[in-house]
């Protein structure tokens, strides 16, 4: 599994996290509930006479253990998915706990089985464990799991109260301490599942940040040099379309001189706004690629769609100028578009590199125009 395909939302990265650990965590124990009945059954005082009932079992935990090594989640399920699968899973636990606990009272109940009622019990005990450690993320399910292992043997060492009484005293001690555990081992799993989502946050959070450029929100040259290789590759690989319109404002220097730094950088606010106003569609990517030099990406558009856009922006840029608060302040710039072509652009870098030309025709040209690469 890839870190693409970790789900990022909270509740769903809860619930893909418990599939993957019950997942895990059930491909043991299958086989171990297999194994514990063989041994039952070949310890007994004569295998050969309880051929039938050795079989009957064998056969029944073989199914029970191929039935969850084969029930597997997809790749990239829904929740309501995943919560099926879970519940199903879970059903798959409890029928084989209900099963064992059976096979365990019924090893204690007859007496063909007495040479080998000690190992069912000591198995009972294992499974009882191992369901208190590893599936204590439903806290409901595992101890009702532990209760269909571990009680029908109870009741039958009870009904032989006298004999057993020392045996039953003491499973019942371990099943309390067993209970305990459960409650323990489900804090410590919630407490790392919420680490987890804690981390899964932050590392969105400064991932994001990177990748945004503080003044203006728009993403930054990271994200633009991360991005635009891809989108060439996709365009190339699917021949769909992908333009690229590069713009600069003109003059800048002067606002800052005039005007100061500050409402400078209210310009760059300001520039970007309309820039989102007219690449709307979402997958547009609106970047600020560095001073007063900015990029659109626009996927599946056509050379003659990006640059209707990029002259709209241009004419009403001319014609409104920015507002920054009650005051208009004129200004222009100068762009570059270009849509990427494979037969002139052997890569990424020479189909920016020809639009980048364009601007720069335009700044050479006169400033407030459209250049077409
Ligand atoms: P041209 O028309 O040739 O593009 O002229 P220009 O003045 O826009 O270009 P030049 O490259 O000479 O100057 C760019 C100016 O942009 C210089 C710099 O002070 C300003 N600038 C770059 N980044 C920022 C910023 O983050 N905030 C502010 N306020 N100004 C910036
Ligand atoms: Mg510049
Ligand atoms: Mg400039």
């Amino acid at each position: 599994m890839t870190d693409a395909e970790v789900p990022r939302h909270p509740a769903a990265f809860a619930l893909w996290r418990e599939v993957q650990d019950t997942r895990v965590r059930t491909r043991l124990g299958g086989f171990y509930y297999l194994l514990a009945w063989l041994l039952i059954w070949l310890f007994s005082a004569e295998p050969a006479a309880l051929l039938a009932v050795g079989l009957g079992g064998s056969a029944l935990f073989f199914v029970l253990l191929l039935a969850r090594q084969l029930h597997r989640p997809g790749q990239l399920e829904s929740p309501q998915q995943l919560q099926r699968w879970l519940d199903q899973h879970w059903g798959l636990l409890l029928l084989t706990s209900l099963c064992w606990g059976q096979a365990h009272a019924w090893t204690l109940y007859r007496a063909e089985f007495a040479d080998s009622a000690l190992i069912a019990t000591l198995a009972t005990v294992a499974f009882s464990t191992a369901m208190t450690f590893n599936f204590a993320m439903r806290k409901r399910r595992a101890m009702l799991a532990i209760a269909l292992l571990y009680l029908p043997g109870l009741v039958v060492l009870a009904l032989e109260w006298p004999q057993q009484r020392a045996l039953l005293v003491t499973l019942g001690c371990y099943l309390s301490y067993l209970l305990l555990v459960l409650g323990r081992s489900h804090r410590e799993y919630q407490a790392t599942l919420a680490l987890e989502l804690k981390l899964l946050e932050q590392q969105a959070r400064l991932d994001l940040l990177s990748r945004t450029d503080s003044l203006t929100q728009l993403g930054n040259r990271y994200q633009f040099n991360n991005l635009f290789p891809s989108l060439v590759a996709n365009a190339r690989r699917r021949g769909e379309p992908l333009s690229l319109v590069l713009l600069d404002i003109d003059w800048f220097k002067r606002i800052n001189d005039e005007y100061g730094h500050s409402c400078g950088d209210a310009c760059l606010s300001a520039f970007a706004e309309r820039l989102r106003e007219v690449f709307r569609r979402d997958g547009d990517a609106l970047l600020r690629l560095g001073g007063e030099e900015f990029g659109v990406l626009l996927p599946n558009t056509d050379l003659a769609h990006a640059a209707a856009l990029a002259e709209q922006f241009r004419q009403e840029l001319a014609r409104d100028g920015l507002r920054l608060g009650d005051q208009r302040l004129p200004l222009t710039a100068s762009l570059g578009v270009g849509s990427f072509d494979v037969d002139q652009d052997a890569e990424a870098e020479a189909f920016f590199r020809r639009v980048d030309r364009a601007l720069y025709r335009a700044k050479a040209q006169g400033r407030d125009r459209l250049v077409h690469a």
